[in-house]
């Protein structure tokens, strides 16, 4: 006899629940400390004056915010599957295979959204160069990245200013682009030949 083992799946409708234990410590997994870290000191090193801290609080702002939204993740995602796997149960002539087949579907296409907090967001590194400026006293400017499409905020950032504090960082998320921002910040000349002298 035959297994029809789309009506034995059919007996059961999928939650999240299903989906939550394979997924279990995937949060914590999700952000590339290391790689925020690099990046930090990365902007930080294009400052060639006088470091008066380490990358630690820069590092930490970046990292507990992304970990925010990284915290979401699994459970967004045993939801998107056990969604994912009701609409394949529900299908024609839906079989064990074909279920499973819909999920790994399902789960090739939200890679980005897994992925997306791994590499640390272009502004980490304006934030290491940009805190070195604020501690030496150099105000900042914001400039729109080249030729871009630019959300409703950027622009306005860049036309205000300089700043001693940045209202965000690029990237950061609070600007409608949110980390897709590529603008940039740079030194405001005069504060800068102020603090650091013209040959700096
Ligand atoms: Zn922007």
């Amino acid at each position: 006899m035959r297994h029809h083992f789309g009506r034995v799946l059919a007996r059961k409708d999928f939650n999240a629940g299903d989906f939550t234990t394979p997924l279990d410590g995937l949060a914590g997994e999700l952000v590339d400390l290391d790689a925020y870290r690099k990046a930090v000191n990365l902007g930080r090193k294009a400052f060639r004056g006088t470091h008066r801290d380490d990358a630690d609080p820069v590092v930490d702002v970046w990292v507990g915010h992304v970990r925010a939204y990284a915290d979401e993740v699994p459970d967004r995602l045993a939801g998107e599957l056990a969604d994912e796997a009701n609409a394949a149960q529900a299908e024609e002539g839906s079989t064990v295979e074909s279920v499973l087949a819909r999920i790994d579907r399902k789960l090739e296409g939200l890679r980005s959204s897994v992925t997306r907090y791994a590499d640390p967001p272009w502004g980490a590194g304006w934030n290491g160069y940009g805190a070195q400026l604020q501690q030496n006293n150099i105000l900042m400017a914001w400039v729109l990245e080249d030729g871009a499409d630019h959300c409703d905020a950027c622009p306005s950032l860049a036309a205000g200013g300089p700043y001693e504090h940045l209202p965000t960082w690029p990237g950061y998320g609070d600007t409608p682009c949110r980390d897709k921002c590529k603008c940039k910040v740079t030194a405001d000349q005069e504060s800068w030949d102020a603090a650091l002298g013209e040959a700096a």
